[in-house]
């Protein structure tokens, strides 16, 4: 609490009045007690009078001990004071007014009108006494009248409470009669004050009033500063207290502060970057006012001119901008500025940007004290942001190699154990990819260090931009890599199979051609592949069985693909070697068909579907074998074109050695081909060339086509269907379940998966599923074909249940036909007999 000096004259005034304020509280009672004493006990008098006086006498020589304690020793002494001074203030108030409600209680009419009128007495009479301090005599009146009131209200009889009512305008009157006086009293004391002064410095009143300004001028900056400075000593406390991770939402805080502090709708850090330019790094900002986007601070050329020389520039108005920065001038303009300061960042002796403060809503003044206050905000700020780049830099070359800025082994270790126990989580598949270049000595040795580091650091960047977003590279130095494939168990495919297929993409895209420092330079990678969680496979020791398969690789002759587990190893090679018989196996035609039968009710064949068999050196190969494996190196393209072409043919010869059949041929086809664009077309073509007519075809295709974009794909069924080629849903009810399709698509038939027809008998869920298909295609008009069937009891059940085809080995296996090689159709459906 800090008093002017009409306050202090106030309190000069309040203790003038002491002793007769004192005078009042001791005669009173006594006189009071007079008429009392034949009603009310001497004793409870006593203890009323002694009270009264008690609390008079203590806050008499608190007034008197003022002096003593004067304001001049110090605000603090001062409000201790004031505060204790206006505690025996109420308890005078209370001694009055508890006091009247026990004499209230022991009297009766005249004295208690005496009572009240003596509490009326002194409520009013208090006026001229406290009334210099307007808090004093509110202590002094609301503990005197109040409890009268409330003991007036709790009689319960009416005139009482009129009474209240009265003593209630009566409390409020006498406060602001006191309210009155105090503000006369107040005026007068600072006009006294003012001729005082201007007598005493020989001014006149307006350069009086000016120095007031001044004075509080003065004073406000005084205290603005104080509240800066406890700013920023909270501010450097708290940033060395905060970890690096809580730097970024502390500068942003601070940043709010200082803002707010400054007047500013916004306050931003700017730091340069290497070349000319920088970046706003944070940003706070009122709602109003959001965030700055004018951020080219480049173009900024006096401004910056200053700031580089650790200057601050800062101007209230649009008005105090140097002629010659015509680029600030656009620029206040362009963000509707009233004032903008901004202040270099200065660490180590070099400005590292600068902290600035827009202001839009009103002009805003800092000080240069203040200015040089936000410096070392600023500063703070500043070191705080570098310790977390440092720290991150720190944190980021513990865990990277600093030549390709790939994670290192420890980084990389950590990410083998979190994917090991994801792996064994979900039951999964991982693999580690060990790389280690071919020759890569040679290379350093020959074009020098310079270029085998350019080589390194463009290996590094193929793999990041090669891997799935999920897989992660790593160097472990010289010229071996690492690759993590996090989940090689996707899309049931076998995980071995498909770690090849990832490990052999790495392998093409690292061998593609290098051009360093003007050469172009070819390598190959030896490649050692472990997967785990497996047998004797783990997190700790996946890397080095990588290590040990690569190693193998570089024996059998570098530029190799090698696994470690000796399973694994064997079904690598057979997939490897799969796929060259593959390519060969086109090449040299050993591709053919079987055919299997599709059957009415009354065992008459309606469609022979066409089965593919590669008839490799080793034995009739099944298509689950290697169509995965052709998906995975793009020769399906070229087998589904050999089917379909052959499989018209075949249909050609079958009608040229019997006129009569009206059977149709399915084929299967591949999502993948029949999404091929034109692929219509090539039916088209194969039709024409085998002088067939579409309506002896059927296409087999699955659900996961309907996955796709149905619009295109009911074009390319409706085109198929103008040249009266049928199309049927095979494995129907395993795949995609929406029904939607049947109703959009052009569909001629649907084939009920073989595991709905195994157990039919048994299995009631089966029976359902099968009965609701069966309604499903009633509804749609399609054909059903259950498929699998093995004997005679699921027949029957079928026939019942209202399925009119079949296919299956009751009906007779797949059986191989060739060019050539008519089918016969003996009486018994299903033993073709080769001719
Ligand atoms: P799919 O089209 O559903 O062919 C029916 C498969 O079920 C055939 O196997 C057939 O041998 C087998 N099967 C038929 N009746 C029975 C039976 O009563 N019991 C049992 N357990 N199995 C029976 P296959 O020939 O091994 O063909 C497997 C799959 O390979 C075919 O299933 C088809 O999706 C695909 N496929 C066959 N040929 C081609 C082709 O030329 N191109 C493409 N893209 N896929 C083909
Ligand atoms: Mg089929
Ligand atoms: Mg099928």
């Amino acid at each position: 609490m800090k008093l002017n000096s009409t306050q202090r004259q106030l309190v000069d005034l309040l203790c003038e009045h002491a002793p007769i304020a004192l005078l009042v509280n001791l005669l009173l009672p006594i006189l009071a007690c007079i008429p009392l004493v034949h009603e009310v006990p001497a004793s409870v008098l006593l203890f009323w009078c002694g009270a009264v006086a008690a609390v008079a006498l203590a806050r008499f020589f608190l007034l008197w001990s003022y002096q003593d304690f004067g304001f001049s020793d110090g605000e603090e002494k001062y409000s201790k004071w004031g505060y204790t001074y206006l505690g025996c203030t109420v308890l005078q108030g209370m001694a009055w007014g508890i006091g009247a409600v026990v004499l209230l209680s022991y009297t009766t009419g005249f004295n208690q009108t005496l009572v009240l009128l003596l509490i009326a007495g002194i409520g009013a009479g208090a006026i001229p006494l406290l009334g210099a301090l307007l808090s004093a005599y509110t202590a002094f009146l609301l503990p005197t009248t109040v409890p009268v009131i409330i003991w007036m209200l709790s009689e319960g009889v009416t005139h009482y409470w009129v009474l209240a009512g009265i003593g209630s305008v009566f409390t409020w009157v006498c406060f602001l009669g006191a309210k009155r006086f105090n503000d006369i009293l107040t005026k007068t004391i600072s006009t006294g004050v003012k001729a005082e002064l201007v007598d005493e410095l020989n001014i006149t009143n307006e350069e009086l009033e000016d120095s007031i300004k001044v004075q509080q001028q003065v004073e406000k900056e005084l205290r603005d500063r104080a509240k800066l400075e406890q700013v920023i000593t909270t501010l450097s406390a708290g940033f060395v207290r905060l970890s690096c991770d809580e730097i970024e939402n502390g500068v942003d805080r601070a940043l709010a502060k200082l803002g707010s502090f400054a007047q500013a709708d916004r306050c931003y850090i700017y730091l340069f970057g290497e070349e000319d330019g920088g970046s706003v790094v944070h940003q706070w900002y009122t709602p109003e006012a959001g965030a700055r986007d004018d951020t080219d601070f480049s173009q900024l050329k006096y401004t910056m001119s200053l700031v580089k020389r650790s200057r601050t520039f800062g101007v209230e108005s649009i008005s105090q901008i140097p002629v010659e920065a015509t680029a600030e001038q656009e620029m206040f303009k362009r963000n509707k500025l009233k004032s903008w300061y901004c202040v270099p960042l200065v660490m180590d002796g070099e400005t590292r940007g600068f902290l600035s403060f827009d202001a839009l809503e009103n002009e805003v003044k800092l000080s240069d004290e203040v200015i040089g206050l936000l410096r070392v905000a600023g500063t703070t700020l500043v070191n705080a942001l570098e310790r977390k780049r440092v720290e991150g830099l720190m944190q980021h070359q513990a865990y990277h190699d600093p030549l390709t800025s790939l994670p290192n082994r420890r980084l990389f270790m950590e990410h083998i154990d979190r994917t090991y126990e994801e792996c064994r989580r979900r039951k999964g598949k991982a693999a580690v990819l060990f790389l280690d270049i071919d020759y890569f000595k040679t290379v350093n040795d020959t074009l020098g260090h310079d270029s085998g580091d350019v080589l390194l650091k463009e290996i590094a960047t193929r793999l990041k931009e090669g891997l799935r977003g999920q897989d992660i590279a790593s160097r472990l130095g010289g010229d071996e890599f690492v690759v993590l494939l996090t989940d090689v168990s996707q899309d049931s495919v076998d995980p071995t199979q498909s770690t090849l297929s990832l490990a052999q993409r790495v392998q093409s895209i690292l061998s593609e051609p290098y051009f360093i420092n003007g050469q172009t330079i070819k390598v190959t990678v030896s490649m050692g592949v472990a997967l785990f969680p497996a047998r004797d496979t783990t997190a700790a020791n996946v890397i080095t069985h990588a290590d040990a398969a690569m190693y193998k690789a570089k024996k059998t002759g570098r530029n190799a693909i090698q696994f470690f587990e000796r399973d694994t190893q064997r079904k690598a090679r057979m997939h490897l070697k799969t796929q060259e018989d593959l390519r060969d196996a086109l090449e040299q035609n050993q591709f053919i068909f079987f055919a299997q039968s599709q059957v009415n009710s009354h065992r008459d064949i309606v469609t022979e579907e066409l089965l593919l068999r590669w008839k490799s050196p080793q034995g009739v190969v099944k298509p689950s074998d290697f169509i995965h494996l052709a998906e995975d190196t793009g020769l399906i393209t070229e087998i589904d074109d050999w089917v379909l072409n052959a499989a018209c043919e075949t249909i050609r010869q079958q009608k040229a050695i019997d006129h009569e059949q009206n059977i149709t041929y399915a084929i299967n086809v591949s999502t993948t081909q029949f999404q091929k664009k034109g692929f219509e077309a090539n039916v088209a073509k194969a039709l024409e060339s085998a002088g067939l007519n579409g309506g002896f075809l059927e296409l087999e295709v699955t659900e996961e086509l309907f996955k796709k974009d149905q619009e295109v794909m009911a074009r390319r069924m409706r085109r198929l269907k103008s040249l009266g080629v049928r199309i049927a849903v095979d494995d129907f009810g395993i795949g995609y379940s929406s029904l939607a399709f049947l109703k959009h698509l052009p569909i001629d038939k649907i084939k009920i998966d073989r595991s709905f027809v195994q157990g039919i008998e048994k299995d009631s869920e089966n029976t359902a599923i099968v009965e609701a298909m069966l309604s499903i295609a009633q509804h749609f008009e399609l054909e059903v074909v259950a498929e699998g069937v093995e004997n005679n009891v699921q027949l029957e059940f079928l026939k019942s249940h209202g399925v009119g085809l079949f296919q299956g080995h009751l009906f007779g296996e797949p059986r191989p036909i060739e060019f050539n090689e008519p089918i016969h159709y003996t009486a018994a459906v299903g033993d073709y007999v080769l001719a």
